[in-house]
């Protein structure tokens, strides 16, 4: 089973010519909405991969709070912990599109901002957790859930924190707090280890370069993805950082490993992380080995950026076959 705390937010999707400058007003071309958070996508992704999975998260008492709950259900993914919060909306983002695919995005928390500590606690205890479970958790809730889970979480079950958005890592250095296999991104990973974010860009992009050319050659700046997972591995318990087209790099035990992605033609690569995130989880749930679950995970995210939107292509198992799930 995967145990997924996180948000829950309806997107609002406005297709614009060019995203507006500050003082500026321009016409959007149209508008689209979809069921989006960070929790919830990683939770459908999840259960889409085969897990059982739940969510433990807040939504508000409105329209939108009914339609992801319905959502959520449909996609088979358990809402008993889902808290219909009287006092605030649903949460919302604004997601400004330009014809290149380049995006602004404003987030409106809502009840995101109001999942409490002490009811991620209860959930995790209500849940009865055995070695069985895989637990995550994303950064779009307040820290002191992701504390609670450190403090409430007992030995057995894996838990996997996606570090996303990038901000700043809880305090897990404590005794009795379990420290999760942290998953970043290389722009996420390079702030959290204390990187500037242009060396992670061009680590990835020459990631990319050595990828494609299949040359898995240890040059400089192959040597700094390196060791920034590295360096990430250490501030949780072990680190996962994905790549883009270059795939991922899983460092944890002490190794290194590289998972290369296949090459897809790519339409949107929104959600991509999450997707990475919510298969990662549903793998190791079913008791795939780190390295088993990191490359469906890769050939998960290859697949979703295939199509647009962040929910627009989730994997089943039956979608990776063949050399992508290798
Ligand atoms: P995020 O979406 O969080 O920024 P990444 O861009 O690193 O994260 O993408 C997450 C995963 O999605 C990658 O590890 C990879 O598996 C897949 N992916 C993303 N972009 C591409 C791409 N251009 N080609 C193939 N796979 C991709």
């Amino acid at each position: 089973r995967v145990v997924a705390i996180g948000s829950v937010n309806i997107d609002r999707i406005l297709r614009c010519p060019v995203l507006p400058a500050p003082g500026e007003t321009v016409l959007a071309a149209g508008s689209a909405q979809g069921f989006g958070g960070k929790g919830a996508n990683q939770a459908v992704a999840a259960a889409a991969m085969g897990a059982p999975t739940c969510l433990v998260a807040r939504v508000g008492a409105d329209p939108e709070g009914r339609a992801a709950l319905a959502d959520l259900r449909a996609a088979g993914v358990a809402t008993d912990a889902v808290r219909t919060d009287p006092d605030a909306p649903t949460g919302l983002a604004v997601v400004l599109v330009d014809p290149a695919g380049e995006n602004s995005i404003v987030v409106v928390p809502g009840a995101n901002a109001r999942l409490t500590g002490a009811e991620v606690a209860q959930a995790l205890a209500d849940l009865a957790l055995t070695s069985a479970d895989t637990v995550l958790t994303s950064g779009e809730v307040p820290e002191e859930c992701i504390r609670a889970t450190a403090a409430a979480l007992p030995a057995g079950p894996r838990w996997i924190h996606n570090a996303a958005p990038a901000g700043v890592l809880p305090d897990w250095s404590g005794p009795g707090l379990r420290r999760p296999l942290l998953v970043a991104n290389a722009v996420e990973a390079a702030q959290l280890t204390g990187r500037s974010a242009d060396t992670a860009e061009t680590t990835n992009e020459t990631s990319e370069t050595t990828d494609s050319t299949g040359d898995d050659s240890r040059d400089g700046t192959t040597t700094t993805a390196a060791t920034t997972a590295t360096a990430l591995a250490a501030l949780g318990d072990g680190a996962v950082v994905t790549l883009g087209a270059a795939g991922a790099l899983v460092a944890a035990g002490g190794a290194l490993h590289r998972v290369p992605a296949p090459e897809v033609a790519v339409v949107d690569t929104t959600g991509a992380g999450d997707v990475f995130c919510g298969a990662l989880a549903s793998r190791l749930a079913q008791g795939a080995s780190l390295p088993e679950a990191a490359a469906t995970a890769v050939a998960a995210g290859a697949f979703a950026v295939t199509a647009l939107g962040a929910r627009g292509a989730l994997p089943r198992p039956t979608d990776l076959t063949g050399p992508a799930a290798r």
